[in-house]
This record gives structure tokens, sequence and C-alpha cells, in this order.
């Protein structure tokens, strides 16, 4: 059996395994070791895996919805390497591009295309680790690692096993494609890679990697934590009136941390008080009140003591709990 590949100029005979006979060779496409059938042009030394051979030479990727990935045999760019937008590391081989400067391997193309398509069957087979229960064996590299999809720390939550060289919460994988956000209500938003680079409406932060909700024409984003914030609670502090989720054009405190916000800074606000909270942080909260100061990292310790301990317990209690149970609305129905 024999094919012509675009990848190389001879045609590619099928090669069903690679015993200890063939002196070790790396494929082509994805640069690492040939185990396995394979394609080859021995007589160049070029060798493809079964896997990487049947990659598509085009790839319409749910989470680039603007343009088609094209797989490319080497890097596109004239000077500098590529680096992956999935796992971050250099490509070296076979990329798939845009030309929106979004690159990829092969596996990481493939990987991230089926996180679109869940319940795929490549889930299945690997295993979930609940970091609150399995608590050995965790290296200096899994406390450092980050999800390739929210690139919030992989330990936060249920993780799928490292040794499918993915770094992935279970949790980013039940991500909706599709959103609707009272922030931009034009249009749903997207699950999409940051190809255009926009920064966060609700925490005006950048961010190159992985995953964004957005509206790619009006250029609207949104991160993933930030998009699951609810955009209405109630707090104990302030009964009178519910706090909404908003943009302020003033510069006030924050009744907790009492720092000044920013002109146009989002925050929970009530306009006929403006009484203002610093959005809280998107992790779910630490035991109190011990890890306080460094998770809280907006709004801190209640340090200039306009806020007694008990009463603040409260407020961060209610609005974590606020947290916990909005997830995501299809009609951002929290307000
Ligand atoms: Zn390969
Ligand atoms: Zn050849
Ligand atoms: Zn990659
Ligand atoms: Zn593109
Ligand atoms: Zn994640
Ligand atoms: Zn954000
Ligand atoms: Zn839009
Ligand atoms: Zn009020």
């Amino acid at each position: 059996m024999s094919l012509q590949h675009f990848s190389h100029q001879h045609p590619l005979v099928f090669i069903e395994s690679h015993g200890h006979e063939i002196e070790k060779v790396n494929c082509s496409g994805c640069g690492k070791l040939v185990s396995g059938s394979s394609f080859a042009c021995v007589e160049c030394g070029f060798y493809l895996h079964k896997q990487c051979t049947e990659a598509p030479a085009e790839m319409d990727h749910p989470f680039h919805r603007n343009h088609n990935l094209n797989l490319l045999t080497r890097n596109p760019y004239k000077i500098g390497t590529s680096t992956c937008d999935f796992c971050q590391k250099p490509c070296k081989n076979f990329v798939y591009h845009c030309s929106c400067n979004l690159n990829f391997h092969i596996k990481c193309a493939l990987f991230s295309h089926s996180i679109a398509e869940k319940g795929n069957a490549e889930f299945q087979d690997i295993s979930r680790i609940d970091p609150l229960i399995n608590t050995g064996n965790v290296t200096e590299e899994l406390k450092k690692a980050e999800c390739f999809a929210c690139w919030k720390p992989l330990l936060d939550s249920v993780y799928f096993s490292p040794n499918c060289g993915f770094y992935l919460h279970a949790k980013c994988l039940d991500l909706p494609a599709e959103i609707n956000h009272i922030f931009h209500q034009e249009h749903p938003l997207f699950l999409q890679f940051n190809s255009q680079r926009l920064s966060c409406k609700i925490c005006q932060k950048p961010q190159r990697r992985g995953f964004v909700y957005c509206c790619s024409p009006c250029k609207f984003a949104l991160h993933i934590q930030c998009a699951t914030i609810p955009t209405k609670i109630n707090q104990p502090f302030h009964r009178k009136h519910p706090l909404i989720l908003q943009s302020v054009d003033e510069c006030l405190p924050c009744q907790i941390c009492q720092e000044t916000t920013n002109l146009n800074d989002v925050v929970y606000f009530c306009s006929i008080c403006k009484f203002v909270l610093h959005i809280r942080p998107r992790m779910p909260p630490p035991p109190l009140p011990q890890l306080l100061p460094s998770r809280y990292r907006r709004c801190g310790v209640p340090s200039r003591g306009t806020i007694k301990g008990a009463i603040f317990k409260d407020i961060v209690k209610t609005i974590a709990a606020a947290t916990t149970t909005a997830a995501f609305s299809r009609h951002s129905d929290v307000i």
C-alpha cells in the first residue's frame, strides 16, 4: 500500500510496524519517535506516523470560526519560530496555521478539536484526578501546571491525567460552546482561541493563551472565569438594594478594601447609594481567614477597619455562594 502525501515528492509506503530491525527514526510531522505503523519514503528517510499522515490538510476548527487552519510542513515565519497556541511549546515540524497568527501542533489541533465534541471516546479513556483526594505524587511540575483552556492552576479542580500530555480541567471540557451575556446582548459569545488578542471586557486584562468567550466581529471578549461571575448579587452588608455588575464612570472606594476604583472599572455597584465592591477573586473561596491576604488580591484584608470580621466573612460567603450557583446561563438569567 502506498500513497502520495502533499508533504513529500515521492509516494509513501505503508510500514505495518517498526520492529528492532529498523533503526530509530522520527516522524517528520510531529517530531516524535516513530512506533507502530507509519508511512515512509525510506530512500529519503522520510517517515510519518499513520495518525500524522491522516491529519487533514485543512481543518475547520470549532474554536476558530473565522478561518480554516492549513497544515504546513514547516514554520510559516521567515523570522522566528512559531509557538503552539494550545500547549505553548515551539512548533518545529508540521504546523496547523492560520494567517491570524494561530499555530498548533498536529496533536494539539486534533485534541482541542475533540474538546468541542465532548463525549468523545478519547476523553473516556483518560482518568480524571481530584486534587483534593489524590494528594500524593504531586510533582513540582504539576504544581506549576496551568490548564490549557483557562490558564488557571491545574490543581484548582478536577483535571485529566497529565499522562495524556495535555493539562486540562474536567470543568473546562464541559464549557458550553456558546453563551449569551448581559454585557453583549447583541450577539452570542463563542468559545474561541483568542486570535485577536482581545482584552477581557470585565477585568480589562489581556489573555493571549487558551480560550475566551468572544464575539469576533464586535471585538468583544470575556475570560472564561469572568463570563461566569454573577451579574447581580444580594449582599448582607448592603441589604437595601442588589448590587449589579457594571462599569462605573466614577472613582469610588471599594467598601471592602477601601481602595479607590479606576474610571470605568467593572465592579458590583448600587447606583442609588453609590456603593461599590470590587469583583471577588475567581477561585473558590479559601478557608477564612487564614488565606485571605494572598488569595483576595483586589479586595485584600479589610485593613482600614470599616468592616468588622464577622460581617466581612458574611460578605465573602455570599459572593462565593452566588458565584458557585450562577454557573453558565444561556440567557444570562442571573439578572
Ligand atoms: Zn507523527
Ligand atoms: Zn522521498
Ligand atoms: Zn501544541
Ligand atoms: Zn484565522
Ligand atoms: Zn481550565
Ligand atoms: Zn477577565
Ligand atoms: Zn457582537
Ligand atoms: Zn443601595
